[in-house]
């Protein structure tokens, strides 16, 4: 632990005490005196007014200055020291439940001592239990700042992180990093001042601005901290753009071609999407776009429209996708589109068998243009001849790890990831800005809009009703079962009984079972049989919650939806809606329902835009969940807050592209300052 303060005494004890404390202070993230410096406090307690004890029975705390006037170990009703003190007001006791001996003989008659608590009406008179207290010579002035406290850990006490950071206060410099004239037309105070202000406020500082973080030194903290945010990413963004990629020029006709044998028009956002990605593509640095589009936006196409430009200079686009089902459902798909052009496409799971594997390999080494499969694609062995761009549908159920061992696949690919999982703008520049990110806001027209019912558990024979009338009609149905995130096992059995009561419910229908546990052909023989119209129902786990898309069926039905996430429930939802047919997605949910689980029914029930979802989503979750994997790669923040702090996010994004190329100095400095030791970390 650096603090930059005295050494230590040079006594062993005395070391191996310093080193105990730093590990201690390294687990809450404290490596260096810098670390101490943007540790801040929690909350403050003023300790720069005292009290009397007639005064201080107002349920709030408050700071005595007393005289011990007798202290002694009681043990009734359970062994405590009673310390009896006074000041000219009157008398107070003061009890301590755990106390060290060295602690009770600093409390003898005629010590002064000065007290912090909260005062209540005793038994014998006023007292107080526990309250933090001092030994102090006669005239000790009292502190001019309020008492900052720290967040902490055990073993590590408010007092020894005060005098910590008060040490590294005093001896740093706080240099400004933000360039004087950017900070006036900010609006923001000086770093040094509000860093300064915040570990020791005056008395009559704003408490309240303090607490919830409104005060402008609080602003100037929180725009340095997302700063920091947007230099790592921005600085991760250029760096990759020194790389070299093979420019694809969009000069071939196969995206032509396609487009005029679609039995559609492009929306205008699809069109906007590829115009984006085209030009990535013709550069000659590596693209990596964020295609962002709700479910059923049309992603799709505007991938296949890539992986054209890219087979038309006369590389290999690769395809990946997080499930076999929605591999196979896009094989299908893309060789439907493309086969008829000319292209050769081919195939790669795990579940294939060992001979067609070796055959599918073969072609991804040799002459195919377009490769489509899951996890398979970045096994070893798997060796592409001239990988010019890759796809990772439904990237965040990917880590970060598995897009890099695709990239690897390849000598710097251009990268397109798309996600359905609509992220909040906030979020999206937050987490996101090492990407430039295309959102296709518009849906394809001519759907309808879906219906959502909330149905009581005790109303499921309705449910089954109304499956069976949709059927008749000849629609499709999806039922999904109870989500049991506890147990695989458990999981397993509750599709499969759910199965069975409803082939029992409904007899005479053709029901399908889909879950997670099926080998994988006959998985997909069961999403192929849904697709073709051969099953009626299908029963299914959230196996089908990505991707899937059978526009004959109408109706989503979810057990047990109070257990569902809100994305989930939105992308579950989303299977239908995708056809002509007005569809429907009923959620049985079974009381008594949780203060969250209402909110998200709620949410779902009375949303159907998929931003707004997901906003509200990040506002019930905070933002982990929503950046899973990437997590790890990104400087997370600790004291702003992306909606709160939307309008900084925004400020902060441009004051990082300018602040890379104008002060480069000074945005080494920033992030030294900000991300210091877990800089490397970020790196990877
Ligand atoms: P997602 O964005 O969820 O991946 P898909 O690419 O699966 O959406 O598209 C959903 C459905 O909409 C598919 O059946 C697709 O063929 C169809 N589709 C895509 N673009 C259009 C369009 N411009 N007009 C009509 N239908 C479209
Ligand atoms: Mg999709």
């Amino acid at each position: 632990m650096k603090t930059g303060g005295a050494p230590p005494p040079a006594s062993a004890p005395g070391i191996r005490a310093a080193e105990a404390l730093g590990k201690k202070l390294k687990k809450i993230g404290l490596h260096s005196a810098a670390d101490l410096l943007l540790h801040l406090p929690l909350r403050y307690e003023d300790e720069t007014r005292l009290t009397t004890v007639a005064d201080a029975l107002t349920g709030a705390p408050a700071q005595l200055e007393l005289t011990v006037l007798s202290s002694e170990i009681q043990f009734r009703p359970r062994r405590q020291l009673l310390v009896r003190a006074a000041d000219e007001s009157g008398e107070i006791s003061l009890r301590f439940f755990s106390f060290y001996p060295s602690q009770q003989a600093m409390l003898v008659e005629g010590a002064k001592i000065r007290v912090f608590g909260e005062a209540r009406d005793g038994f014998s008179g006023p007292e107080m239990v526990h309250p933090r207290w001092r030994k102090i010579a006669a005239d000790a002035p009292l502190p001019r700042a309020l008492t900052p406290v720290y967040p902490t850990t055990a073993g590590v006490s408010q007092s020894s992180l005060q005098k910590l950071i008060g040490t590294a206060l005093q001896e740093a410099e706080l240099p400004d990093t933000l360039p004087d004239a950017w900070r006036q037309r900010l609006k923001l105070p000086g770093f040094a001042r509000s860093l300064r202000f915040l570990h020791a406020p005056p008395p009559e500082a704003d408490g309240d601005a303090l607490e919830a973080r409104r005060h402008p030194a609080w602003r100037r903290i929180k725009f340095d901290e997302i700063l920091a945010q947007q230099l790592s990413l921005r600085r991760a963004w250029l760096a990759r753009r020194q790389q070299g990629a093979p420019p694809l020029a969009a000069s071939g006709d196969l995206a032509a071609r396609l487009v005029a044998s679609l039995p559609f028009g492009l929306t205008g956002a699809q069109a906007r999407a590829i115009a984006e990605i085209s030009g990535d593509l013709a550069q000659p640095y590596p693209m990596q776009r964020l295609l962002q589009g709700d479910v059923g936006a049309g992603k799709t196409i505007v991938a296949a429209l890539a992986a054209c430009q890219a087979i038309d200079a006369g590389w290999q686009a690769a395809f990946m996708a997080p499930t076999e089902i929605l591999a196979e459902q896009h094989y299908l798909k893309l060789s439907a589109w493309l086969e008829p052009l000319g292209v050769r496409v081919a195939w790669l799971t795990g579940g294939l068998k060992s001979k067609k594997k070796r055959e599918q390999r073969a072609a991804v080494a040799a002459d195919a243009q377009l490769i489509v499969g899951t996890h398979a694609l970045i096994q070893e062995g798997v060796d592409f001849a001239r990988l010019g761009l890759i796809i990772v549908d439904e990237q965040h159920r990917f880590g970060v790890a598995q897009r890099l061992a695709l990239r690897q696949k390849g000598d710097n690919p251009h990268q397109l990831m798309m996600s359905a999982t609509p992220i909040p703008r906030t979020l999206a520049m937050s987490y996101y800005a090492d990407l430039d990110v295309t959102v296709l806001d518009e849906l394809p027209p001519g759907r309808t809009p879906i219906k959502t019912r909330l149905v009581a558990e005790r109303r499921r024979a309705d449910v089954v009703g109304f499956v069976k009338r949709q059927i008749d009609e000849g629609r499709q149905a999806y039922w999904v079962c109870p989500l049991i995130e506890e147990s695989e096992a458990l999981q397993l059995q509750t599709a499969e009984e759910t199965f069975a009561r409803l082939a029992a419910d409904l007899p005479g229908l053709r029901i399908g079972l889909a879950h997670g546990r099926l080998k994988s052909a006959d998985k997909q023989a069961v999403m192929a049989a849904f697709a073709a119209a051969e099953l009626d129902l299908l029963v299914a786990t959230t196996v089908i919650e990505v991707g899937v898309d059978v526009p004959n069926a109408s109706l989503m039905v979810i057990e047990h939806a109070e257990r569902f996430g809100l994305a989930q429930l939105h992308q579950l939802r989303g299977r239908v809606g995708r056809g002509r047919y007005a569809s429907s997605c009923v959620l049985i949910y079974a009381g008594p329902l949780g203060p969250v689980a209402r909110q998200r029914l709620k949410i779902i029930f009375e949303e159907s835009d998929g931003f707004e979802i997901a906003r509200q989503d990040l506002r019930l979750r905070g933002p982990g969940e929503f950046v899973g994997a990437r997590q790890s790669g990104v400087p997370l923040l600790r004291y702003a807050d992306l909606e709160a702090d939307a309008d900084l996010v925004e400020q902060a994004r441009s004051v990082a592209e300018a602040m890379l190329t104008e002060h480069p100095a000074q945005a080494a400095a920033h992030l030294s300052r900000w991300l210091g030791w877990r800089e490397e970390l970020l790196k990877s």
